[in-house]
């Protein structure tokens, strides 16, 4: 089958829009959907310029998510002042996995020449993935401890490099399970939390942890590929030739999400355009709850100090540091 903008032959078939793109009108087309959607959410401020550039932490982890974004946003930005670009890892501890993706991370950013930064849990928690899964003691799926580190890290470290903006490479998949997860669980609070995200706020689905109690302290996030399917986020990794590391973590079980990323899959098969449909009435259900909920500085106003770390919590201590504690307690 051609390219439906030129003769070449094409590389992809997008049902919901019914084009057929070789690799390079696929490839445009992937970076204007980006460059929209930072246009769209104001990612750059007006008062913007090279004397006052504004810093963008890029959440690197090596999968392919995150190296396209980091890609894009260097082509992008790459000769536009206003915008400095770091990219920050964060290195879990797990073994046959963290150290292949932190090396396409390497790769990556010395290629391209963007300041890399690696954060390790081993180094700022004394615990590695690998020992909490052993341990267990909160008996929870990893991806609950992991989730709370993570988040822990990469606001502080987003604060401590100064970002204006922390972006992650969240795509239209992984938005579109967290809006039918979230709507299936009836969770309106949860829900409003992604138009606040959309004002610069944190969303990020409870994982079980607790960690939702808690409020991250507050560097704006942006996601610019989730106007962006999975598998088109995977085919762009491939013909643009990107040191992405495929494998998936050993302790990844979300297994809900599993379900519904089956479900969804089912129902884009046989009515393309689903998530994107998901996702436009997701966005207006979420501003209205929003509005409703009205949570956001009143919910910030009860928040103390964790006593040990200094975290922003509604307890004595953090989650973070009360995990941490049961872990090293084994
Ligand atoms: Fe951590 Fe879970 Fe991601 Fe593995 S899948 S890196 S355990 S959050």
């Amino acid at each position: 089958m051609d390219c439906d903008k030129c003769d070449r032959e094409s590389v992809m078939h997008a049902a919901y829009s019914g084009l057929h793109l070789c690799e390079d009108h696929f490839v445009a087309s992937v970076d204007k959907r980006v460059r929209r959607r930072i246009r769209e959410d104001d990612l750059v401020p007006s008062d913007a310029t090279p004397d006052n550039p504004q810093t963008w932490v890029i959440g690197l982890s090596g999968g392919k998510d995150s190296v396209v974004l980091t890609d894009i946003l260097y082509r992008t930005f790459e000769k536009d002042p206003r915008i400095e670009l770091v990219a920050l890892t964060i290195h879990e501890g797990i073994e046959g996995y963290r150290d292949e993706s932190v090396d396409a991370c390497e790769e990556l950013t010395d290629e391209l020449g963007i300041r890399h930064e690696l954060v390790t849990y081993e180094d700022e928690f004394g615990v590695q993935m690998d020992d909490v899964v052993e341990k267990d003691p909160e008996n929870m799926a990893a991806c609950a401890y992991c989730g709370v580190f993570r988040r822990d890290l990469l606001s502080r470290y987003a604060e401590k490099l100064g970002a204006d903006k922390l972006l992650t490479g969240h795509n239209l998949d992984d938005e579109a399970e967290t809006a039918l997860m979230n709507f299936l669980e009836g969770d309106v609070a949860q829900i409003a939390k992604h138009f606040d995200a959309s004002l610069g706020g944190f969303e990020e689905r409870d994982d079980g942890s607790g960690a939702r109690e808690e409020q991250d302290d507050f560097v704006p996030r942006a996601k610019p590929l989730r106007d962006v399917p999975e598998k088109e986020v995977a085919l762009y990794a491939h013909v643009a030739d990107l040191p992405a590391h495929i494998t998936e973590c050993p302790h990844a079980e979300e297994a809900y999400r599993g379900e519904i990323q089956e479900l969804l899959y089912q129902l884009e098969e046989n009515h393309p355009g689903t998530r994107h449909s998901i996702m436009a009435g997701y966005e207006e259900l979420a501003e209205l709850a929003a509005k409703e909920f009205g949570a956001r500085d009143e919910g910030r106003a009860e928040l103390g100090e964790c006593e040990r770390c200094g975290s922003s919590t509604t307890r004595d201590l953090c989650r973070k540091c009360s995990l941490l504690d049961a872990i090293h307690a084994v």
